[in-house]
Parts: structure tokens; sequence; C-alpha cells
């Protein structure tokens, strides 16, 4: 890969496995999006793309097929109603996601999405590290995704009108899963900023090139990375507190939610227009992307069910689909190791009624981007193995979630066949 290629990634883009073109992706705090932005992401990958979104598991949207040559113009595009993909790929803060939308406390927490979203995004300071630093913030642990980040926050109390959040650290996924620690509990909000900062210049100084903060802790223990976070100036520092007006745009008291199911996170541009228009119409011109890959939208309780089922129908999301997250595999992923898409309808056409109404993800590649280890089943393409015929095919890990942290490989290297096999058993 050229500098300039590598580069890219701090604008969040990836090379694509196919040769010339490139993946953009737009980074959404909490996963939350305007119609107005939507209509543009539609607009943007019909005109720079083929046409197509890709929902990620991290509440971002990515567009697929976009020539070298019109990177610089669909970022112009994409700014001109304020979306930024600064920071998205490579060694930044990445997107702050949320998988509570629905839950009472998610006005605080999209609040402070914005916040952390807004003071991290293109931060020189927090550019350049040594990898992927991801921020992910819930109104409950009930999800488990505060697990996953390198940073995990959770609503913990609001306290005269001052949230307080769980702070957990290390966390991630990937070749090696580890659930994060909790750092501090109860931290006011006003000490959240500075706390991370501290956090992220730890991490930056002591952490080699291509590792998380996992890595470090491995490397020098809790005890050690708390030290070295205490020795930093903004350890204890509290920022003033934030007054003014609410930030929120997503209601939640007095609404009800409802879901747009997405296959495999894969949206046509025409699709995303209609779920624009549709927000329109009965969700406050407010969707969200979320951690299922999925469009949601907080509709005022009062609007009739009917119609909205009716109107949701109209435009192609009126079936209820089983809840499969999968990441673009090797249809378009430069490392992936299966084509996830067409795996994972393979599988939903052998499912039966039990099989269907659980939690699945199929990641193309240990790296776990659909966060298989907290579905109730969840597959990763672990390795390619020479068939007899010298053909290089997949093999699979199949996890099974616990009652608590993250699933555990319940089969290795499955074949495909194998894997079908699973899941027929599971009816
Ligand atoms: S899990 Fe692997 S194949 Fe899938 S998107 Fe992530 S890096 Fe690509």
């Amino acid at each position: 890969m050229s500098a300039a290629v590598s580069e890219y990634r701090l604008d969040g883009i990836y090379r694509q496995r196919q040769d010339g073109f490139f993946m953009q992706r737009v980074k959404l705090p909490a996963g939350v999006i305007s119609a107005d932005q939507a209509r543009i992401v539609a607009a943007a990958s019909t005109r720079f793309g083929k046409g197509t979104i890709h929902l990620t598991t991290r509440g971002s949207m990515e567009i697929h097929w976009v020539k070298e040559t019109d990177l610089p113009e669909l970022k112009s595009f994409l700014a001109t109603v304020g979306l930024t993909s600064r920071g998205a790929c490579g060694g930044a803060v990445r997107g702050v996601t949320c998988s509570s939308q629905g839950a009472v406390g998610f006005p605080a927490v999209e609040t402070l999405a914005r916040r952390l979203h807004r003071h991290f995004t293109a931060n020189p300071r927090f550019e350049r590290l040594p990898k992927k630093f991801k921020i992910g913030i819930e109104a409950d642990a009930s999800g488990r995704r505060h697990l996953i980040q390198d940073v995990g926050l959770v609503l913990a109390e609001i306290v005269d009108g001052i949230a307080h959040y769980d702070l957990y650290v290390a966390g991630g996924l990937g070749r090696e899963p580890q659930p994060g620690f909790l750092f501090e509990p109860k931290v006011a909000e006003n000490q959240i900023i500075p706390l991370i900062e501290a956090i992220a210049r730890v991490y930056a100084v002591h952490t080699p090139a291509g590792k998380r903060i996992k890595h470090l802790i491995r490397e020098i223990g809790e005890e050690e990375f708390r030290r070295l976070v205490s020795l930093e100036p903004s350890y204890l520092e509290e920022l003033p507190p934030v007054t003014g007006l609410p930030e929120t745009i997503v209601p939640v008291a007095g609404t009800r939610r409802i879901v747009a199911q997405v296959h495999a996170g894969e949206l046509a541009s025409d699709q995303l227009f209609n779920l624009a228009r549709f927000a329109d119409q009965f969700g406050g011109g407010i969707l969200m992307a979320t951690a299922d890959q999925d469009i949601a939208f907080h509709v005022i309780e009062t609007v009739d069910r009917e119609e909205t089922a009716t109107a949701l129908k109209s435009i192609g999301f009126g079936e209820q689909r089983v809840a499969f997250r999968v990441c673009p595999g090797n249809h378009q992923c430069l490392v992936g190791l299966s084509p996830t898409r067409d795996i994972s309808k393979m599988l939903i056409s052998q499912m039966g009624p039990a099989a269907k109404s659980l939690t699945w993800a199929l990641s193309g590649c240990p790296n776990s981007c659909t966060q298989p280890q907290l579905a109730d089943y969840g597959i990763v393409s672990s390795s390619l193995v020479k068939d007899q015929n010298g053909e290089r095919t997949p093999r699979f890990d199949l996890y099974r979630l616990g009652e608590e942290g993250f699933g555990n490989a319940a089969e290795r290297s499955l074949t495909l066949q194998e894997l079908s096999g699973k899941v027929l058993e599971i009816g």
C-alpha cells in the first residue's frame, strides 16, 4: 500500500479487496443521523459508489466502490450536511457508539456521545495512536457492549442533573478477545473527557504500533496502568459544567421504538431514501443506525401502529427477519476469508423456528467486526485450509454466549458443511 493510501485511513477510508476501489466510512455519534443527512449518504452512494450502503455494528454507514479520484469530492459532499469521517478508520478515536438507543437514559448518553465525538474527532492530539481507540456509551450494561471498547461507559446514575458513568477500559475482540475491566465507577460527566485524555495519552506513549490498550494491560498489568494514568495532568481534572439548552435530538419519553430490519446491514440507496421519508413522516426526522445493523425510529406513542406498520411494509420493511449481524467478508473486505453474505443467507434458509428466534453474527475473519462473541451464536471465519483439490476453503469457529462476559468457542475449525449441520441441530 502506498503511503498516501494508508494515510487515507484517518479520513475513514479503507482500500477495498477489488483493486482501485475504496470504502468510505461515515461516523455517526451514537448511530444518530437526520433524514437530510441520510438522504445525502444515499445520494453519495449512487453518485460515487454502486448505490449501496453498509450499516456497521458500530452504528456507522459505509459506502463501498468509491474510486480514488472521487474521494475528495465525496468528503466535501458529506460535509455539506455536517457529516465527517475523520478518525473513522486507522489509529484514531473511532465513532462513538451506543447500542441502547431505546433506553430511558438515552438522552444523557446521546448528549455525551456528541460531546465526545466533537472533542476527539479531528483532534490532532488523538490521531496517529498505535491502533484504533474505540469508545462506546451505554444506558445500561445488559448488551455487554461496554466490555468490547477501549473505553466503555455505562450510565450509573444521574444526581442533581449530572450524569455519572462507570468507566471500563481495555476491552476488545479480534484474535485475542478480552473483556474490559472497571477502571473507575461513577465518574461525573465533566470528568470523563479529561480522564479519557489521560488514558489515551498513556496508551499512545507506552504501546507499540499496531496494538490496542488490551495489549498494554497484558504487558504492564492493571496496577501499573492505573499508576501511569494517575500521573497524567488531566487525570483529576474537572471541566466546568456544561450549561445551555439540551443537545439531544432523539425523543425517548412518550415514544415507541420501531425497527426496520436490514439483512446483513445492506441497504440500497433508494431504501435509505424511503427510510428517510418514513423518518420525516413518523420519526421526527431522525433515523438511528443500530448495533444490529438495522435502522430504528422513535415514533410518538399516539401515532397509529397500523399506519406505521403499513408504511414500513410499503417500502419493503414489513417482514420479521432473523437477527443476524454480517460483515462484508471477502465480498469487499481486503482481509475477509469467506463470502459472509452468501453464507448467512444459506444458513438462514436452513434454520428452524428455534434457531430463527436467536441472535446470530458472522465475521469474515478473526477481527470479529460483527461481535460474534456477543451473539447467542457467533461464527468467526477463522482460517483458510487447502482441501483435497488444493482449493483454499474457509473454516469456522462457532461461539455460544453464556450467562456473562463473552461467548466461548464451542466448536473450532468447522467446514461450511459441518457449520450448517450445527445450525440444523439447533432447530
Ligand atoms: S471481520 Fe474481518 S472480514 Fe469482516 S469486515 Fe472485519 S476485518 Fe473485514
